[in-house]
């Protein structure tokens, strides 16, 4: 008789899918190898045998591992850029490490890294040489020159300079320059292209009202990423940068901030997605760390934003969670599913644009994001109960264990 895998049972649990709307009472989750193998009552699961493990979820809830699609793992939240430049580039990488354990004990299994991270992270999380939350990045994101990806100076203090130039490629200003560019994130391991819609808030020369990159320039890279089986996520906070990178084709809107009536209709019949990092959005700037141009850019958004995603959201638009996480610190990325609950999202929709949905936009829907038998066992577990209690799941004390491909690893 061959030996069979020692397995995980996650007993007495109320199990919250991901997928469907009803709370499971009672069910127990068996776990083998990295995979969900059962779900079910707990009152029809088998008995553990001697060398499997049982843990007892009674008065807890299971759910999928959360997905984040919008975080920076190489920035810590709050600094202002400048504070950083008299310290190495690769200090990066040593914050990316820590943001990435802290991301995994709030609940979040996988991520999307939009700009900033490079495709060693991704692989460093694949060989478990550091802990943390799977990864797709887009490693840099394109701009046009005085654009929201052009943090450029124009002096250096005292006139010296021992910093890379153009080490990452991301400022294009034409369709020929955007095919560069996309061609070269493939390159260097994109999982994703990132691209700028409009500008922004951090941006020295421009502001969320601007557009970024045109529409043509924007198709062009919706073609080379479909070319090549990815996809394209804009930055696009004003209203009309938000349509053009709809009218290119694109797929995932982040933050959508200033987007009107025409933009939300424009959602629906494109079939895309936003991703509002209101985490991000509603934290007010502090203007001790903040550059003043930046917290007057922020504070005028900060006043429209809650109107605007709250019309986008009543209107059935299809929504997945991101943060922003590396705008402000990380390890509290669930706070924004009380944060959707707060612009009317009502709480499993909320949970679901953190699992189900989230999967798939990230494209990893046939093995990720349910708990169903079958699927790989990216799990968390909290003490609260997150549809009377959304804005609970945001206080990573409040999720006790953490699952990633069927290993406890909080
Ligand atoms: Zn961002």
């Amino acid at each position: 008789m061959s030996e069979r895998q020692a397995r995980t049972f996650l007993t007495n649990a109320t199990v919250v899918d991901g997928d469907s709307i009803e709370v499971h009472q009672q069910f127990t989750v068996i776990i083998e190898d990295e995979c969900i193998v059962w779900v079910g009552p707990s009152a029809e699961a088998e008995a553990p045998g001697a060398a499997d493990t049982e843990i007892d979820l009674t008065g807890k809830t299971l759910l999928p591992g959360f997905m984040d699609a919008h975080v920076h793992l190489s920035s810590t939240g709050g600094l202002n850029p400048a504070s950083t430049l008299h310290e190495p580039e690769t200090m990066g990488i040593y914050r990316g490490v820590w943001n990435l354990g802290v991301t995994l004990d709030a609940g979040v299994t996988m991520v999307r890294d939009l700009a900033g991270t490079d495709y060693s992270a991704v692989l460093a999380v694949q060989q478990g040489l550091v802990r943390g939350p799977n990864i797709v990045t887009a490693v840099s994101a394109v701009g046009p020159t005085a654009g929201h990806s052009d943090f450029r100076t124009l002096s250096v203090p005292f006139g010296y300079h021992a910093g890379r130039d153009g080490v990452l490629p991301n400022i294009a200003d034409d369709v020929t320059e955007a095919k560069r560019v996309s061609r070269e994130l493939i390159r260097v391991g994109a999982g994703v292209i990132k691209v700028m819609a409009t500008g922004g808030v951090w941006s020295p020369r421009d502001a969320p009202e601007h557009v970024g990159l045109g529409i043509d320039e924007m198709h062009a890279i919706v073609q080379e990423a479909n070319n090549r089986g990815i996809y394209v996520a804009a930055h696009a906070q004003g209203a009309e940068g938000i349509k053009n990178a709809l009218r290119a084709g694109i797929k995932s809107i982040e933050h959508g901030y200033l987007i009107d009536d025409e933009g939300i209709e424009l959602m629906l019949e494109k079939d895309a997605w936003l991703v509002p990092t209101l985490t991000t959005g509603t934290t007010p700037p502090d203007p001790k760390k903040a550059t003043p141009y930046a917290v007057e850019k922020k504070n005028r958004v900060r006043a429209q934003l809650q109107e605007n995603v709250s019309k986008a959201f009543a209107a059935g638009v299809k929504v997945a969670l991101g943060t922003d996480c590396g705008v402000v610190p990380h390890g509290q990325n669930l706070r924004e599913i009380g944060l959707m609950v707060d612009l009317g999202l009502d709480p499993m929709t909320a949970i679901q644009a953190g699992t189900s949905s989230a999967a798939r936009l990230l494209g990893v829907h046939e093995t990720r994001g349910v708990i169903r038998q079958g699927m790989i066992a990216d799990l968390a577990v909290t003490s609260i109960n997150p549809i009377t209690n959304p804005h609970g799941l945001g206080d990573p004390a409040n999720i006790t264990h953490v699952f990633q491909a069927g290993k406890q690893v909080k």
